[in-house]
């Protein structure tokens, strides 16, 4: 062993990547001889490799923002790595990097983040060298700037399946929409705005094959596309069909496998139950450590639920988050202690390699056989609806399917369908709520909220229609229905009125990080001729919020386009005003909870006037939701929250009936007094 500074020396020497190391303030305590050399051959400044010098300062502006931002994240321990893709620029050219930041204890107690730089290999295509890539092993594809197939060779056109004619010219997304919101489709988004390479490996469900994937931009705008399988991965060599049938990751029959085994198990006529399992958290778990850790975890939650089977029963992973158990019993005996084994597993914290054990909830859901179907399809529905149950209570919970269930389930197949039809023709509107200054009395906004009476079923609560869509991944159809009715219905409006309020819009956490849904929102407001500063997207505190790259990327481009954000339904989520710092947030929207509490609890009180205070010391703007009375109007003015959305004010209102009052008469002061019945009473109370 030697001193810290020859053990750093040694670690750093030894890797084939460049490496560098910074204190916790961005100062360099470490270049390796390798990072030295190149940035000496390329005539980088000074900053960027020597000892003592501010790494961070030595940066672009656009790169300062990201590496900070990463750096910070280690330091905070809030991620265990993050890598990130940066191109190195020269004077007339550029070297792409991929970049992997990691904790490094300097000393004791002193923390740093050591990077280490692996540069990425750049593929320049142009028509030249076509021949080239005809006679290369990998198979190969070209995408337009509007990702149509523009040019393949016959190795990808083999492995499609599809003839060469057939797919030049038509859109990927479109050919193969499965692949949407893979790394892939993330990665050739990212791609075609960076225009970098970057290489990645993928896993694709549908082949049950890994490939190593490279994808590049053109100098013609596209983007070049070269796969191979990887055969190595995992060690698993199962023949064709087995592959198909089978998880990687378990080993578990898929859920095409599944319903066959179920299918042979139901002509024995032998009672058993499934046990549908949802992983509750996984998916955050997945976002919060890395996909490496969150495999893991996988593995030994099946490996401890596989002990509990006997030969005769089987499992298997209908899902990335989903599990599926059958166990035979007796008419009589139930699933009692079965299911009691399966749930004590997941109160135990699993132990991992290198980082502490995790705790993953689960929602259990269970249905019988021959109590509630005899059919194999019925039975997994039946036990997914019953885990929809379960997941309603907090931490691992678990419910039994009853029949009174099936009318839920056919609600909701109901609602599910109509959601992926035509919406207008369906009772779909939207209504308007206003937002209204109670010391001018002035409109100072409206809200949209999504309405539906339903032809069947009759109204339906957005909180019930919203939630089915952001599950069932139709919450985008819905959202673009809406925007178009919404910036139609403005449209007409500046042309009748010369004006429109400022507009606020609902965006729910699966939208915040498509890339699609923004390039929606933008195509749809030019379409409209929509002014940006009348939007505002409206957005909950979430994971997704928290720990997104591409949700941060997203905000950034609706501010950078003069649309606003506003942080919802604050105070019943994280409530870290941490956000506010972090964040494009430009309002913030006091949650309803925290207003009814005015005139009943001093403490909750006292909590919501600092609260008033900070966000107006910051600048940020805010509005009260849900004000119903006119003493708690009274105490948000006085404490400084002066615009206020409630049914004190008026409740969501059709839209004609928003335009008659609050449009015709926008010029007219006696009529912003009669808006606000609030300023009425107060000045009869103190007249
Ligand atoms: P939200 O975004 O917090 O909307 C405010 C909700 O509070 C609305 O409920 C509104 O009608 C209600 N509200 C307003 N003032 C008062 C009041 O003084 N008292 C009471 N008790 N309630 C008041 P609504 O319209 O039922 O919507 C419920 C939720 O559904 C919304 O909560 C929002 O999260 C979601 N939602 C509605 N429309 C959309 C939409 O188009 N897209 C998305 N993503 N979500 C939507
Ligand atoms: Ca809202
Ligand atoms: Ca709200």
């Amino acid at each position: 062993m030697g001193t810290v500074e020859q053990q750093i020396q040694q670690l750093i020497e030894t890797r084939e990547d460049f490496v560098v190391l910074l204190n916790a303030s961005g100062v360099i305590i470490h270049s390796s001889q390798g990072w030295v050399d190149y940035c000496d051959q390329h005539r980088l400044p000074e900053k960027q490799w020597k000892v003592h010098e501010n790494y961070i300062d030595g940066l672009t502006v656009d790169q300062r923002f990201n590496v900070m931002q990463s750096v910070q994240e280690i330091l905070s321990g809030s991620v265990a790595e993050r890598s990130e893709l940066l191109p190195i620029r020269f004077a007339d050219s550029a070297d792409h990097f991929s970049i992997k930041y990691q904790p490094f204890l300097i000393g004791p107690g002193e923390h740093g983040v050591i990077l280490y730089k692996h540069p990425i290999l750049q593929f320049p295509v142009d028509s030249s060298n076509e021949v080239v890539l005809k006679s290369m092993t990998d198979a190969f594809y070209m995408l337009d700037e509007q990702m149509n197939f523009c040019y393949l060779n016959s190795k990808a056109s083999s492995f499609f399946g599809i003839a060469k004619d057939e797919l030049i010219g038509s859109n990927i997304w479109e050919v193969f929409p499965h692949l949407a919101g893979t790394t892939f489709h993330e990665n050739c988004i990212h791609l075609m705005q960076k225009r970098t390479s970057l290489q990645f490996e993928e896993y694709y469900s549908a082949l049950n094959t890994w490939f190593t994937v490279k994808v590049t931009a053109t100098k013609s705008g596209g983007l070049g596309v070269y796969f191979q399988e990887t055969a190595k991965h995992h060690g698993i060599r199962l023949d064709h069909q087995e592959c198909a049938n089978t998880d990687y990751l378990t080993g578990w029959p898929n859920r095409r496998k599944f319903e066959v085994q179920l299918e042979q198990i139901l002509e024995k006529k032998t009672a058993f139950s499934l046990l549908y399992i949802n992983l509750d958290n996984f998916k955050h778990i997945n976002t919060l450590y890395n996909h490496k850790i969150g495999d893991q975890i996988f593995k030994k939650i099946a490996a401890n639920l596989e002990k509990l089977l006997s030969p005769q029963e089987t499992a298997g992973r209908l899902d990335g988050d989903e599990l599926i158990l059958l166990h035979l019993h007796k008419k009589t005996a139930g699933i009692r202690d079965f299911s009691r084994s399966v749930r004590k597993i997941f109160e135990q914290a699993i132990p991992l390699d290198n980082t502490q054990a995790i705790t993953v909830n689960a929602s259990i859901g269970v249905s019988s056989y021959p109590e509630h179907s005899s059919s194999a399809e019925e039975l997994i529905i039946f036990a997914e609806n019953a885990m929809r149950e379960a997941k309603k209570q907090p931490h691992s919970s678990y419910s039994y399917f009853h029949s009174g269930m099936k009318m839920d389930l056919v609600r909701r197949l109901v609602i599910e369908k109509s959601l992926s039809e035509n919406l207008t023709a369906s009772g779909f509107h939207f209504a308007l709520q206003p937002q209204i200054n109670c010391v001018s009395g002035e409109l100072a906004g409206v809200e949209v909220l999504s309405r539906w009476d339903h032809p069947k079923l009759g109204p339906i609560s957005p909180f019930e229609f919203i939630n089915i869509a952001e599950e069932t991944g139709t919450i985008s159809h819905l959202t673009h229905h809406l925007l178009n009715e919404v910036f139609s219905f403005i449209h007409n409006n500046i042309i009748r009125y010369g004006h429109f309020p400022k507009t606020a819009i609902n965006v729910t956490p699966s939208l915040l990080t498509s890339p699609r849904f923004f390039e929606d929102l933008f195509f749809l407001m030019n379409k409209y001729n929509i002014p940006p500063e009348l939007i505002e997207i409206e957005i909950t505190e979430c994971i997704e919020l928290t720990f997104s790259e591409m949700t941060l990327q997203n905000l950034l481009a609706c501010k950078a386009k003069g649309i606003s954000i506003a942080l919802d339904d604050f105070g019943t989520g994280f409530s870290t005003l941490a956000y506010l710092m972090e964040f494009p947030i430009d309002k913030i929207k006091l949650d309803k909870s925290f207003i009814s509490k005015i005139g009943h609890d001093p403490k909750s009180e006292a909590v919501l006037k600092s609260l008033i205070k900070f966000i107006n010391s910051i600048d940020c703007r805010m509005v009260a939701e849900g004000v119903e009375l006119a003493s708690e109007a009274v105490f948000l003015e006085e404490s400084g929250c002066l615009v206020h959305q409630g049914y004190l004010y008026d409740k969501p209102l059709p839209p004609e009936n928003f335009i008659r009052k609050y449009l015709l008469n926008y010029n007219d002061t006696t009529a912003k007094n009669r808006l606000n019945p609030f300023k009425q009473t107060t000045l009869t109370w103190f007249a």
